[in-house]
């Protein structure tokens, strides 16, 4: 209705951007933004008839709101003088769609479609999905330059979408990545948020390495990579073994930042004297100080914060608790909500470690806590498929546990 509109008035009128490339490659847009070459004054008078915010009317923008859907409609628009590394200075309305497909981050970014007209694609977005790579509009260097916060993007559309980088765009990026320091937290965090909900966080996690981008996002992360720790903990380096604990985990944001920060403060607390991987209490006290420091910097907030670092801190304990009174306690620590990420964060720990730990305790303790939390089943000796040894194993003395 907006395009038909737009068309019926003498302008121009597409989607663009983000919904193009979703609708291609078969997805469902997150959001319908539009572009046109009616100018915002005339846009008001034109789309009278419906709920009209002018988000930002400066830059050519509004939202069309119908049945509670919002459409963001733009002015065809070139973006100058960029100034800070992020915002234009200048911003101009142009009568051309090239020219505001121009200022545009990515080719998969760049395409606009009507019935009319069909795919109206200059820059070769369509051949850039067909071959799976994001590439820059124009030159990457220069680009990049423009707003830092593209360096991140790519990142974030190759790990969302499986895309490779293409070679310009990684080595512009490598070579200006120091530059994302200029970048809004909040702006940070938002990318590394999508970039940890991918199918596969992984790969845009050591992407982010790659391109020297975790060096000015999380150092203490960098600092993961090629620390390696001696049997029986990992036989491998830190950073790799986050990297499959990551992967083995459920799409949660929460437990997804756990499994990124749960080893953090290995190198920190063992890079004196690798061999001893004895001092658990400062092991926990470092690893939930510098998740609270990381965290804090990318302005999270206070509950995911509080929630990460005691996920954190209990998972160093994965190994000991199955008595009903310690999980009855472990529960109030961590909060019933939190209580299963638990478990599923410790279980990919163990699944991406090479360590010869067993998963009997983590099920033993899984079933307690699930006969704890529904109380209308009786917790049996049996259930937790223990005898008297293993209580004794177990440290536990007489009493009614
Ligand atoms: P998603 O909704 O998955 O984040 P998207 O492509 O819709 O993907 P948006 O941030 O909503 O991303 O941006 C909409 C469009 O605006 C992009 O497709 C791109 O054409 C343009 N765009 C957004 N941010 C930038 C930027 N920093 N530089 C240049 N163009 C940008």
């Amino acid at each position: 209705r907006i395009l038909d509109k737009l068309l019926f008035n003498g302008y121009e009128g597409y989607i663009v951007g983000g919904c193009v490339r979703d609708s291609i490659m078969g997805k469902i847009p997150n959001d319908w933004d539009i572009c046109t070459s009616a100018k915002p004054e005339v846009m008001m008078n034109i789309f009278r008839e419906f709920k009209v915010i002018p988000t930002g009317l400066k830059h050519g923008t509004l939202t069309i709101v119908i049945n509670n859907q919002h459409f963001e409609v733009t002015t065809y628009r070139i973006d100058k003088e960029y100034v800070d590394g992020r915002h234009p200075n200048k911003v101009e309305f142009t009568n051309s769609l090239k020219e505001d497909l121009n200022r545009r981050d990515f080719t998969i970014n760049a395409m606009a479609y009507n019935n009319k007209e069909g795919l109206i694609d200059y820059y070769d977005g369509l051949s850039d999905i067909h071959n799976k790579t994001i590439r820059c509009v124009g030159n990457a260097f220069d680009r990049f330059n423009e707003d830092y916060l593209r360096m991140l993007r790519a990142v974030r559309f190759s790990a969302q979408l499986e895309y490779r980088l293409r070679i310009e765009t990684f080595k512009a990026i490598k070579k200006l990545s120091k530059n994302i320091i200029h970048i809004s937290k909040e702006r940070i965090r938002d990318e590394v948020n999508k970039i940890l909900l991918s199918q596969k966080p992984s790969k845009g996690i050591q992407l982010l390495e790659e391109t020297r981008l975790l060096e000015y996002i999380i150092p203490e992360l960098q600092e993961c990579v090629g620390f390696e720790q001696k049997k029986p903990h990992h036989d491998e380096d830190v950073f790799y073994h986050t990297m499959r604990v990551l992967d083995n985990t459920e799409k949660d944001l929460i437990l997804r930042l756990a499994a990124l920060l749960h080893d953090i403060a290995k190198p920190q607390c063992f890079s004196i004297d690798r061999e001893n991987t004895g001092h658990f209490y400062r092991h926990h006290m470092k690893g939930m100080e510098l998740a609270e420091k990381i965290l804090k910097r990318l302005k999270y907030d206070n509950n995911t914060i509080k929630t990460v670092k005691q996920l954190i801190k209990e998972h160093m304990l994965k190994y000991e608790i199955t008595t009903p009174r310690a999980i009855k306690r472990l529960i109030n620590r961590v909060g019933k909500e939190n209580i299963d990420r638990l478990f599923k964060l410790q279980i990919a720990d163990i699944k991406g470690s090479k360590a010869p730990y067993k998963f009997d305790n983590i099920n033993k303790a899984k079933l307690v806590c699930d006969k704890i939390l529904n109380e209308k089943q009786p917790l049996t000796l049996k259930d937790l498929d223990i005898d008297g040894n293993d209580l004794k194993a177990l440290g536990v003395s007489q009493g009614k546990d």
